[in-house]
């Protein structure tokens, strides 16, 4: 991985920091390792990235480690307020502006960057706000899904990461102990605190001052949602984040956070090894994975996407639906047709009426996978659906891969198919033209307001009405 720039310019800063406190000049401490002094100060300034066995001299100089030296701490106050002030004026907000950035000098006292910080604090909180309207967050929100498709939806450093973790905090094997996540804060120096007043629009809250991570109370014991959470809470540390200049670099961090604890939850190693042992018993199942590793079944679902292509070759896709047909979370490499809005957006478009994703809603037996075959028009797929209950409603969690890819999975040999001729509008867009000839013009229905905001308006005879649901509605009470 080549540093970013802000990596480099906390390494300069840690470096200076270090040959300050030695009282070396910068050609003194250059002539102990051996390169020159305008050399040393590209680097603490930034502008260069030193050789690992540079960074051992320097290390050996001013007593300490290269580990030290690497780590993503600003070294005091007065280097993280210059270090932010670096990131922000490096900013595209800022940059559009076309006002000169400031260079906070010896002389410029921190009350004076603090000041500055503020105005640019404000200036990026102004931004994502204004960012972030529907359509934006669409496009950013397909743009980082594109990208995951394009290395695999793998992210082999942060699968490193989380296993050394892992192995730091004592983890074996299995389902991740609530105690052993507690001993992960604890060696970040994090205490792990439960509370009732969390702000609303926050899952958890980190006080940096004090080592504390603030968690809702467990509504659920046992359930992995906290242990998840405070993962997350832990891997916007591990990874170094800054506050997000942009709304595609607040749904970057929110992708990593996601992984990062998936990882911690269902580790690599473990998950490859048992996902292994299902494909040479032709036993593969989301269910399985899920209960082998303690998880939800969208959690063990969404963690296959990471894993099965990256390490089997099998591409697939995963997709979350509610009650109402609404696509909520998609991943998809193996090419199952899928409805797209005019940003490029699945999320918040309506999944085939055909799909088992739609169809289990209306199996009796929800207390296991349902599987089907679906023709579409670019193949056939074979697929396994679970649904559940929410607070929100019903949604179904569903893998399927193509055809081929079917002999690795339990429920290989369901006699269940279906059709899909999606996006052809007379698939499942249109109600039948018997019933519309016989509804047209006779019914009413008045519109539920949409609050969520990927819910597209269902196009149709009534806006935000489905006329399909509402005609299918009628009849089944006209019969009554
Ligand atoms: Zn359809």
């Amino acid at each position: 991985m080549t540093p970013t720039a802000v990596e480099l310019s906390t390494l300069g800063h840690r470096i200076r920091h270090r040959r300050l406190a030695h009282g070396y000049t910068l050609d003194e401490l250059g002539a102990i390792v051996g390169v020159a002094g305008s050399q040393l100060s590209l680097i603490e300034n930034g502008k260069r990235e030193p050789k690992l066995s540079l960074l051992q001299a320097v290390a050996v100089a001013t007593g300490t480690t290269v580990t030290d030296l690497l780590s993503p701490e600003p070294p005091n106050r007065r280097a993280a307020l210059e270090l932010e002030l670096a990131r922000a004026q490096s900013s595209t907000a800022f940059r559009r502006l076309g006002i000169a950035p400031i260079k906070a000098g010896k002389t410029m006292t921190d009350d004076t960057i603090e000041s500055v910080l503020g105005l640019h604090r404000e200036l990026q909180r102004r931004e994502r706000e204004a960012i972030a309207t529907p359509e934006e967050a669409r496009r950013a929100n397909t743009e980082q899904r594109l990208r995951m498709r394009a290395q695999r939806n793998y992210l082999p450093e942060i699968e490193k990461l989380a296993e050394k973790q892992l192995k730091a905090a004592g983890h074996v094997s299995g389902a991740l102990k609530h105690r052993t996540v507690g001993i992960m804060a604890e060696q970040l120096g994090f205490e792990l605190l439960y509370v009732g007043d969390l702000p609303h629009s926050a899952r958890s809250v980190t006080d940096l001052e004090n080592g504390r991570i603030y968690l809702p109370p467990a509504s659920i014991p046992g359930g992995h949602g906290l242990r998840s959470m405070a993962l997350q809470a832990m891997a916007h540390r591990l990874l170094g984040h800054q506050p997000p200049t942009d709304y595609a670099e607040f749904l970057w961090q929110r992708l990593e956070i996601n992984y990062f604890a998936a990882c911690c939850l269902m580790p690599e190693t473990a998950s490859i090894a048992f996902l292994d042992q299902a494909k040479k018993g032709r036993n593969l199942a989301v269910e399985d994975f899920r209960d082998a590793f303690g998880v939800t079944h969208e959690a063990a679902a969404m963690r296959l996407t990471n894993l099965l292509t990256e390490h089997f070759d099998i591409p697939l896709h995963f997709l979350r639906v509610d009650g109402s047909g609404a696509i909520n979370r998609v991943y998809e490499n193996d090419g199952l047709p899928l409805p797209e809005d005019v940003t490029g957006a699945v999320e918040g478009q309506i999944a085939c009426r055909r799909f088992l994703a739609r169809s289990a809603f209306e199996e009796h037996n929800r207390t296991t996978e349902h599987y089907q075959y679906t023709d579409t028009p670019a193949g056939t797929f074979w697929c396994s659906t679970q649904t559940g209950t929410t607070s929100d409603g019903e949604f179904s969690v569903t893998v399927g891969v193509p055809f081929d890819d079917a002999r690795w999975f339990r429920g290989r040999e369901t006699p269940k198919r279906a059709v899909s001729l999606c996006p052809d509008e007379s698939c499942c867009r249109r109600p039948p033209a018997d019933v519309t000839a016989r509804w047209e013009g006779k019914a009413w229905p008045s519109a539920r307001v949409h609050q969520q905001m990927f819910s597209p308006l269902p196009r149709g005879a009534f806006p935000g009405v489905d006329d399909g649901e509402v005609y299918a509605f009628l009849e089944r009470h006209a019969a009554e």
